[in-house]
C-alpha cells in the first residue's frame, strides 16, 4: 500500500452505520467474494445460510486497490434488505498477513493489509475482523501483534479485531496456537 492509501484511509469518515445487531442462532460456512460481495448474499439465500465468514479482499495476493465504495455501500444495502446482520457475518482479512514477521518488509506489508481489510469490514457496515496472528522466531512477536491491533483500532472506528487461534502446524515460531498464548497479545 503506497502512503497515500494510508492517508485516505486515515482520513475518511464517511462510514456507513454498523448493521444491527441478530439475537438468533446464525449458521453458515466461509463463502467466495470471487463474484463480488453482494454475490456473497446470493449465495447466502442459495444455501439458505443465515450466516457467512469472507475474505474481505483476494487472500493471496499483496496487490490491491483502494476499495470501490459503490460495492461495498451495495452489500450494506443489501444486508438492510434482507435483514441481515453484523454478527452474521465474519470477515476475515487474507492470510498474507503477518504482522509479527522477522522480515521488516513483510511486517510493513501486513500491517497496511490489516488496516485496509479492518476498512473494508467496516464500509460493510461490519464491526469484527478475523486475522491470523502470524509467526515469529521471538516472543516479541505478541508485542507487534499488539501495536498492530492498537494502530487499526486508533484509525478504524467501531472495529473489532478477532485473533484466531491456529495449529502449530510443528513450527516453533506460529504464534497465537492456544487462547494462553494469544492474551499475550492482549495484556501490552
Ligand atoms: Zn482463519
Amino acid at each position: 500500500m503506497d502512503t497515500t492509501m494510508r492517508e485516505q484511509i486515515a482520513k475518511f469518515e464517511n462510514y456507513p452505520k454498523l448493521l444491527p445487531l441478530s439475537d438468533s442462532l446464525s449458521f453458515g460456512v466461509h463463502m467466495s467474494i470471487a463474484g463480488g460481495y453482494v454475490e456473497l448474499l446470493k449465495q447466502m439465500t442459495s444455501l439458505n445460510a443465515t450466516a457467512s465468514a469472507f475474505f474481505t479482499s483476494q487472500p493471496r495476493g499483496w496487490n490491491i486497490k483502494f476499495p470501490e465504495l459503490n460495492k461495498t455501500q451495495a452489500f450494506y444495502e443489501g444486508c438492510l434488505a434482507k435483514n441481515l446482520c453484523r454478527n452474521q457475518f465474519l470477515a476475515h482479512a487474507p492470510y498474507l498477513i503477518n504482522v509479527c514477521s522477522d522480515s521488516e518488509d513483510t511486517r510493513a506489508k501486513s500491517s497496511d493489509r490489516l488496516l485496509l481489510d479492518a476498512f473494508i469490514a467496516r464500509l460493510l457496515g461490519l464491526d469484527r475482523l478475523n486475522f491470523h496472528p502470524g509467526s515469529s522466531s521471538d516472543s516479541a512477536g505478541y508485542i507487534k501483534i499488539a501495536q498492530n491491533i492498537n494502530d487499526v483500532h486508533a484509525i478504524i472506528p467501531d472495529i473489532v479485531l478477532v485473533l484466531e487461534t491456529v495449529a502449530e502446524c510443528n513450527s516453533k515460531t506460529t504464534i497465537g496456537s492456544s487462547f494462553a498464548l494469544q492474551s499475550k497479545s492482549l495484556t501490552w
